[in-house]
C-alpha cells in the first residue's frame, strides 16, 4: 500500500509565518494518480508566484509604466461599463413601453453592428415582467458584445505588445534610462501594429517574429478573458433571475453585490494582462535587441517578490544567439529562453516516492519573465553600450530633441 509522502523531505520540520513556527501540512496524495499529484503541486508551486499584493503598484519599469496604466484605465473603464449596463437591464431601467414588442432576434454567437441594435431594440420594448430566461442571456450577450467588442480588444491587446515590445528595442538602443517625460514622448511616437512598425524600422527578421509572438500572445489572453467575462455573467445573472422567479430568499445575495465581488476579481485579471505582456514583451524586444556577447543584469526589485525572483535578482548573464552551439542555461540567455514546460515544484511523484527534480527540470534564468505577474527587468551590465541599430539610434535622438 502507497505511503503518505512528506511535504517536506528532508527538510526543516516547521516553516515559519510571522516569527511562529507552522507544523508541517501533509498532503495525503496516496489515493490519487501520479501525474494528478505532479500536477496539483505544480499548481501549488506556481500559486505561490503570484506576486498579486502589489498589483496596482506602478510599475518598475519607466519604459512601460504609463502604457501600464493606460492599457489598465481603458480595460477597467470598460468593465465598469459591462457592470453597470448589466444591472441596469436587469433593474428594467432600460425598458422603453412601445406599442409594439418587437420581433426577437436569432440568438448567434455574435452579431454584427447591425443585429446588435436589432437586439437592444427588441430588449428595451420587451416588458420586464415578460423576460423570460432567454432574454436574460441575450441581455448579457448583449452586453459583453457592446463594451467588449473583439476588434476593440484586438487592437489594444496589439497596441501594448508591440510597443512594449518596441520598448525593448528602445532600451537596447538608449545609453541610460529615460526620464518619465522622455518615455511618454517616445510611446506617443512608436507604431501600434507589428506591420507599422515593420514599414517605419528595419527589423530583423527575429525582432519581427518576437514582435508577432508577443502579439497573439496578448490578444490570446485578452479574448480569452472576455469568455470569462460572459460565462460568469451569465451565470450570475442566471442564478439571480432563479432566485427572483423562485420568490428570493432575504438572506440571498443581491446582483449588485455579486457582480461587485466578481468584477473586483475580473478587475484584477485585466490588470494582470496589462503587467504580463508589457513585461514579457518589453523584456523579451530587448533580448532581441542586444548584440551577442552583450552582459545583461537582471533586476528583481519590488514589493512581494517571490523567492525564486529573490534568487535571480542581479544575476549577470550573457546574451548568445539561440542557435548558439553548447549554451549555457545558468550564465547564459538568448531569445525566447523561457520556463514553459520546465517545473516550479522542487520535488515530483515517482511511484509512490516524492523526489527531487533534477536542474534541468526546473524553472531556470529565462529572457522574459519568471511567471505571470513578475516584474522583473534587464538592464545593460555596462551602460553606455551603444545600441546594434545605429539607424534607431538616430530616431530615437530625433525623438527626444
Ligand atoms: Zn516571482
Amino acid at each position: 500500500m502507497a505511503t503518505v509522502l512528506p511535504a517536506n523531505p528532508g527538510g526543516t520540520p516547521f516553516s515559519t509565518k510571522n516569527g511562529v513556527n507552522m507544523p508541517p501540512v501533509f498532503l495525503d496524495f496516496t489515493r490519487i494518480s501520479e501525474n494528478t499529484t505532479n500536477d496539483t503541486l505544480e499548481y501549488v508551486f506556481k500559486a505561490i508566484h503570484d506576486h498579486d499584493d502589489g498589483i496596482w503598484s506602478p510599475h518598475e519599469s519607466i519604459l512601460i509604466r504609463r502604457m501600464i496604466e493606460l492599457f489598465s484605465q481603458r480595460g477597467l473603464d470598460r468593465l465598469a461599463a459591462v457592470k453597470s449596463a448589466i444591472l441596469a437591464w436587469e433593474e428594467g431601467v432600460n425598458h422603453h413601453p412601445s406599442e409594439v414588442v418587437h420581433a426577437r432576434p436569432g440568438m448567434m454567437a455574435r452579431w454584427s453592428a447591425d443585429e446588435l441594435e436589432l437586439v437592444r431594440i427588441y430588449l428595451e420594448s420587451l416588458p420586464p415582467d415578460q423576460w423570460t430566461f432567454d432574454d436574460h442571456m441575450m441581455s448579457v450577450d448583449y452586453v459583453v458584445q457592446r463594451y467588449l467588442p473583439p476588434e476593440e480588444l484586438t487592437t489594444e491587446a496589439q497596441w501594448l505588445a508591440t510597443r512594449a515590445g518596441l520598448m525593448g528595442k528602445v532600451q537596447a538602443n538608449l545609453s541610460a534610462p529615460p526620464t518619465m517625460t522622455q518615455a511618454d514622448l517616445i510611446l506617443a511616437a512608436l507604431p501600434s501594429t507589428v506591420a507599422a512598425a515593420t514599414q517605419e524600422f528595419k527589423l530583423k527578421a527575429l525582432e519581427r517574429n518576437t514582435l508577432e509572438y508577443g502579439n497573439v500572445r496578448a490578444v490570446e489572453n485578452v479574448v480569452s478573458l472576455t469568455d470569462d467575462i460572459r460565462h460568469k455573467m451569465r451565470s450570475v445573472v442566471m442564478q439571480h433571475v432563479e432566485q427572483k422567479l423562485l420568490g428570493g430568499s432575504p438572506e440571498g445575495r443581491s446582483l449588485e453585490g455579486d457582480l461587485l465581488d466578481n468584477f473586483a476579481i475580473l478587475n484584477r485579471d485585466w490588470r494582470r494582462i496589462a503587467v504580463t505582456e508589457a513585461g514579457e514583451c518589453q523584456l523579451q524586444g530587448f533580448i532581441a535587441n542586444c548584440k551577442p556577447g552583450q552582459k545583461v543584469k537582471r533586476v528583481e526589485q519590488y514589493a512581494n517578490a517571490c523567492a525564486f525572483c529573490k534568487k535571480i535578482d542581479g544575476k549577470i548573464a550573457e546574451v548568445v544567439p539561440a542557435d548558439h552551439p553548447n549554451k549555457d542555461g545558468t550564465t547564459q540567455i538568448w531569445p525566447g529562453k523561457t520556463n514553459i514546460g520546465r517545473s516550479a515544484s522542487p520535488r515530483k511523484r515517482v511511484g509512490d516516492q516524492l523526489i527531487e527534480r533534477t536542474e534541468d527540470e526546473l524553472w531556470w534564468l529565462p529572457a522574459g519573465l519568471a511567471h505571470p505577474h513578475c516584474r522583473g527587468r534587464w538592464v545593460p551590465e555596462i551602460e553606455d553600450e551603444p545600441g546594434d541599430d545605429p539607424e534607431f539610434g538616430e530616431w530615437l535622438r530625433q525623438i527626444l530633441a
